[in-house]
C-alpha cells in the first residue's frame, strides 16, 4: 500500500469517526430541543452532549462495533453524503457510483 493510499484510508477513517459523531450528537440534541427550552446552560449542555457521543463512538470503534464509513447512503437510495466533506449529492449517479463530486473521489466502505 503506497502512503498515498494509507493516508487516503487514515482520513476515510477519521471522516468517517467524526461524521457519527455528529450524526449521534445531532440526533440527541434535535430530540432534546423539542422539549427542553432554551436557556444559558443549554450550549454548555450541548457541548456536553458532544463530548458523550464521541466518547460512545470511539468505544464503539475501539471495540469493533462501529467501523467508519467514506459515504452514507440514504435509507431510500435517494442521496449520498460524503463523509469527508459532509456534501450531500441527490444525483443518482452519484449514489450508484458511490461518487463525490466535491472531493472528486470514489468512496469505499468497508
Ligand atoms: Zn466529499
Amino acid at each position: 500500500m503506497s502512503v498515498q493510499e494509507l493516508s487516503d484510508k487514515m482520513i476515510d477513517a477519521i471522516a468517517g469517526i467524526a461524521f457519527e459523531i455528529g450524526r449521534r450528537a445531532r440526533a440527541e440534541v434535535e430530540e432534546r430541543a423539542l422539549w427542553k427550552p432554551s436557556s444559558t446552560l443549554w450550549e454548555r449542555e450541548v457541548e456536553r452532549i458532544a463530548r458523550a457521543k464521541a466518547q460512545s463512538v470511539l468505544v464503539d470503534y475501539f471495540v469493533g462495533q462501529f467501523k467508519p464509513l467514506a459515504c452514507v447512503v440514504a435509507d431510500d437510495g435517494s442521496s449520498i453524503t460524503c463523509t469527508r466533506c459532509g456534501m450531500t449529492s441527490y444525483n443518482l449517479n452519484d449514489v450508484q457510483k458511490r461518487f463525490c463530486g466535491h472531493c472528486k473521489r470514489f468512496h469505499v466502505n468497508p
